[in-house]
């Protein structure tokens, strides 16, 4: 399995790809696409399918083809004229979005079916009778040959890039059936990943998720997962908090002359023992090894 929260691979523009799952458990697109009503932690995501955990990590939870989309500035076009559908086109094979964590490409939603022809490729996955995504993972179902995608959701094919075939992941909006295209990027990796940067690895605790989990309303971090150590998703937000902790409390002018005025106090007292020990050593001048033992002091 790939972690089933945070970081599973990154898009060619080095923005991360997390997993369907955001802090509260439920499946992040669901909630964004009305499927639940998410009454744990507001979760809202962007025109682009993607937000801002804690500690600033922007990260997509689905493929909105902002990576590839530009305006067509001659025409006058701005970011304002993105819209999800005008960047959807079926007409041509999708580029590569980004790169899984055991290496293996992302392509857009278009692909070429086993006849050559180039249409929108699904996924095979499909919500369990009666549920919304509001548990996340947990709600779908992997269906054999409901879509044109494995349990991971990729396959093996031939694309533009790779003519002989590669295995290959897909972002899907739709399922075989038209519905939900859970899980969006990967839900497990097909080749060998190297999650020393995502789960923690062997014998290490499982932190991924931990940086959507830990926020308002929600638990603290999982045991091992906190500022010292663990390593995993939140370990970003976690040091940032360490290394800067003036970030949630600059310091003020009081504090500033307070430190000061401590220095002061620290600088006469070093003062006082200097002249503590030239006293000491006129009294025992008398006695070489005294001055010998008083230098050492000093
Ligand atoms: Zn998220």
């Amino acid at each position: 399995m790939a972690p089933e929260r945070g970081a599973v691979a990154f898009t060619v523009t080095g923005v991360s790809i997390f997993g369907p799952e955001d802090g509260p458990g439920g499946d992040a697109v669901a909630n964004h696409e009305g499927e639940y009503e998410e009454d744990r932690q507001e979760v809202w995501l962007g025109i682009c399918h993607g937000h801002s955990g804690p500690g600033g990590h922007f990260h997509y939870h689905a493929d909105a083809n902002c990576a590839h989309w530009h305006p067509d500035e001659e025409a006058g076009e701005t970011w304002r004229d993105y819209s999800i559908d005008s960047s959807r086109s079926k007409s041509d094979h999708s580029p590569i979005v980004g790169f899984a964590f055991d290496g293996y490409p992302i392509y857009g939603f278009v692909g070429w079916d086993e006849s050559g022809e180039t249409r929108e490729i699904t996924s095979s996955y499909r919500l369990k009778d009666g549920e919304t995504g509001y548990n996340g993972i947990d709600d779908y179902e992997y269906v054999e040959g409901l879509g044109d995608l494995d349990s991971c959701n990729g396959r093996w094919g031939a694309t533009p890039e790779f003519p002989n075939g590669t295995y290959h992941y897909v972002t899907t909006f739709v399922n075989g059936e038209g519905d939900l295209g859970f899980p969006y990027f990967l839900l497990c990796y097909r080749g060998e990943a190297d999650l020393a940067n995502g789960d923690g690895g062997e014998g290490e605790p499982d932190c991924s998720g931990h940086g959507e989990t830990w926020g308002p309303g929600i638990g603290p971090p999982p045991p091992g997962c906190g500022g010292q150590g663990g390593g995993g998703q939140g370990q970003s937000a976690d040091s940032g908090l360490i290394a800067f902790p003036w970030i949630d409390s600059p310091p003020d002018s009081g504090a500033i002359v307070l430190s000061l005025l401590a220095l002061a106090v620290i600088a006469s007292a070093r003062d006082s023992v200097t002249r503590f020990k030239e006293l000491r050593i006129t009294e025992s001048a008398s006695s070489t090894s005294a001055l010998g033992r008083a230098g050492t002091i000093l």
